[in-house]
């Protein structure tokens, strides 16, 4: 057993919190990891939520998978590694003779760390062969990625240190509820207060994100693309454009700005409820100061229009002169743990490591040659996450899921439940059995973060090495292990290292040269210095603050130029649009979903925590007590909410703190309080994302308390 203290990561959410591991004795033998603080790590400088705090609890569950188990007359058995492992490359070799490779699928995490969301995407294209692989990173960030390549040629979430926040004059939050999905960066808001600076919340509910606010807009779900705009022309009108800025640094601004002057405020208002005189007060706020940014989350980018809303949150940020400049810009808080590195290296659809696009000649030469095969050979860009689910059952034969339980948190979710039980084959990947897992043909148990040392890229680009602290238990197998095992099996012999060093030292290789540069990222420098910034070639390119030579990492970009090919930033023009459903007179209310503190995505991990459970234990139905009056509910009884797509039964929650016209579900739980029954996929036409923000449902009484 080992006993030293262990400095590593939290395998949650995106912030990536530092934390220590102390193992101590179970008492039966083995050992278990005790957190405590850890002061090094300047992120979240020693402070957890909940969620990290507890997260030892899932390491020695009784609920965790420890035996891979197959399906034999309909019931899952336990059964050894080389059965299940054989039982999975049958079924995929099955569905490849028959169908085609094609007709084979992989659908990843955004909590994989980068080292095996790189050897998923390289499984997929060299050992499979095929082009079908996605990951539920779509459902998280998608928007904000396709928004940010678009006018800034590069996307990393944040462009800055999250230590500027405290620094600038005044930030811009939207649809971000932080207190409930990373509390500890909470305290840059206050720092930010403290210092002078002013906080303004977008967010249809007052969360208690919105409570710390200067300023609380509660737009109408969906209008978020309407507000920007409205913000821009007001900008404009008042003369507070950077005219010399926009000059020098950017391109597009008169398209744009013709298309912004024809969203008048009044016309703003009347779609997004936020009155004319707070729309000027967010302007004044939010030029007045030398610096400002604008960050945007979930709420704006998980919508139809999901990339055009960001492109005008940004074009406010361009026309005022912010996007790269200090303590200023755009920046987007990404949500998985490892969703920024997630998306990086090749488990996306239409992505290579390095953040390489899979139709460019150069990024497939540049990656075949690391990989030692022939480029031809590569398959194309695949579909993305919802539709390779929905072509489940059609030209998806057999699907091979890791670290992701789709069942909860995809769009549409019965129809997806549905789709799943039609395959011919599902294995899946996972510590516990998830909703997902319980459909499956094959589930194989899987190390844990604290079991396995890997790398993950937080929200900010800083790249972060998680340290094994604690032996897995008995029958426990890494996923690298899983994808070498398979790929021999599949008739790939080499090119899958199962030592997760090894597998960076290749992904340092293939990122070489791509946007999301690691080359001169080593886990030595990780271990010495905590964490580094991408971009960071091998060599010190300016040779202003590296060590020997080396690079020291990026943690601002586009201060002197943006990642386009003249450099400059680029306008969008962009409208505004409605809902892809709008409420009608059968289902006459917004529904909207989020999350809440106590519970991590699809919960398949927080809600086996008891600490956690008890804090929330199941969903709810959160509407404003006009509309509890106007259909006779009362707190805590049952409502159904129902949509086109199904229905859904939780407990009521009555507060003021929601619009009239809307309601709102977390999205946690399975079964009958599924929020994801009734949400929408309409999807965002450039990202693929599925409108989770905004969806028309109709609420109806089922009982009494
Ligand atoms: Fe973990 Fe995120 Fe909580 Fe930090 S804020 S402890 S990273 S879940």
């Amino acid at each position: 057993m080992q006993t030293s203290v262990t400095p590593t990561h939290c395998p949650y959410c995106a912030l990536q919190c530092g934390m220590n591991l102390t193992p101590v004795p179970d008492g039966d033998g083995g050992s278990v990891v005790e957190v405590t603080e850890r002061t090094d790590f300047p992120v979240n400088q020693g402070a957890l939520c909940g969620k990290g705090r507890t997260a030892p609890a899932l390491l020695s569950s009784r609920v965790r998978l420890t035996t891979p188990l197959v399906r034999t007359d309909g019931e899952l058995r336990p059964a050894g590694w080389d059965e299940a492992l054989d039982r999975i490359a049958e079924g995929l070799s099955r569905t490849r003779t028959e169908h085609g490779p094609d007709a084979c699928g992989i659908f990843g995490g955004g909590g994989l760390t980068n080292e095996k969301a790189y050897t998923l995407g390289k499984f997929a294209r060299v050992a499979l062969g095929t082009s079908q692989i996605d990951y539920n990173g779509r459902f998280c960030m998608s928007s904000a990625a396709a928004g940010g390549i678009k006018a800034f040629g590069l996307d990393r979430g944040l462009p800055f240190p999250l230590e500027d926040i405290p620094r600038t004059g005044c930030v811009i939050l939207v649809g971000s509820n932080l207190a409930e999905t990373m509390p500890p960066a909470l305290r840059y808001l206050t720092e930010l207060k403290e210092n002078g600076g002013t906080l303004i919340v977008i967010d249809p509910r007052r969360t208690r994100t919105a409570e710390q606010a200067d300023l609380h807009l509660a737009p109408r779900p969906g209008t978020d693309l309407a507000l920007a705009l409205g913000l821009l022309h007001l900008v404009v009108a008042q003369g507070r454009t950077d005219e010399a800025y926009i000059q020098e640094r950017t391109s597009g601004w008169e398209e744009a700005r013709a298309a912004a002057m024809a969203h008048w405020p009044e016309y703003v208002e009347r779609i997004t409820g936020v009155s004319v005189p707070q729309l000027r007060e967010t302007v004044r706020m939010f030029c007045e100061p030398e610096s400002a940014m604008v960050l945007t989350a979930r709420g704006p980018e998980q919508q139809s229009k999901g990339t055009d809303t960001v492109g005008a949150w940004i074009n406010l940020c361009l026309a005022t002169g912010r996007a790269g400049r200090p303590y200023s810009g755009y920046g987007c808080l990404t949500g998985q743990g490892n969703g920024q590195g997630g998306r990086e290296h090749g488990q996306k659809a239409d992505q290579l490591p390095g953040y390489r696009k899979l139709d460019d000649p150069a990024a497939r030469q540049h990656v075949a040659e690391v990989w030692g095969v022939d480029p031809d050979s590569l398959p194309g860009p695949g579909r993305s996450a919802y539709e390779l689910l929905d072509a489940m059952g059609t030209d998806i034969r057999s699907l091979l899921v890791m670290a992701s339980n789709p069942v909860v948190s995809a769009p549409r979710a019965a129809h997806i439940e549905e789709r799943l039980r039609s395959l011919d084959f599902l294995a899946v990947a996972d510590v516990v059995l998830s909703e997902t897992a319980e459909l499956a043909d094959v589930v194989l148990p899987v190390t844990q973060w604290a079991e396995e040392t890997g790398t993950t890229t937080n929200l900010e680009g800083r790249v972060l090495l998680r340290r094994q602290a604690i032996t897995p238990p008995d029958g426990i197998r890494s996923d690298l292990y899983v994808m070498r095992e398979l790929a021999a099996r599949l008739g790939v012999e080499k090119g899958f290292p199962t030592d997760p060093e090894e597998v960076f030292e290749e992904l340092r290789r293939a990122s070489a040269g791509g946007a999301a540069d690691y080359s001169g990222i080593t886990y030595r420098r990780l271990v010495e210095e905590g964490g580094v910034f991408w971009p960071c070639p091998a060599e010190d390119g300016d040779g202003d603050g590296g060590r020997d030579g080396v690079h020291p990492g990026t943690p601002r970009l586009f201060l002197d130029r943006f990642a386009t090919p003249d450099g400059r930033a680029r306008f969008v023009v962009v409208s505004h649009r409605p809902l892809a459903e709008e409420p009608d007179e059968e289902y006459p209310v917004l529904l909207t979903t989020g999350r809440v503190v106590s519970q991590y995505q699809s919960g398949a991990q927080t809600r086996r925590v008891d600490e956690l459970n008890a804090a929330a234990p199941g969903p709810f139905v959160e509407l404003h007590p006009r509309l509890a009056e106007r259909l006779g509910a009362v707190e805590g009884e049952p409502l159904a909410v129902v949509s086109r797509r199904g229905r859904a039964v939780a407990p009521a929650r009555i507060t003021t703190a929601i619009r009239a016209d809307t309601v709102f579900m977390p999205f946690h739980w399975p079964g009958e309080g599924r929020a994801n029954t009734l949400t929408n996929p309409a999807l965002d036409p450039v990202s693929r994302m599925p409108e989770f923000k905004g969806c028309a449902v109709r609420v109806e009484r089922v009982g009494s308390v």
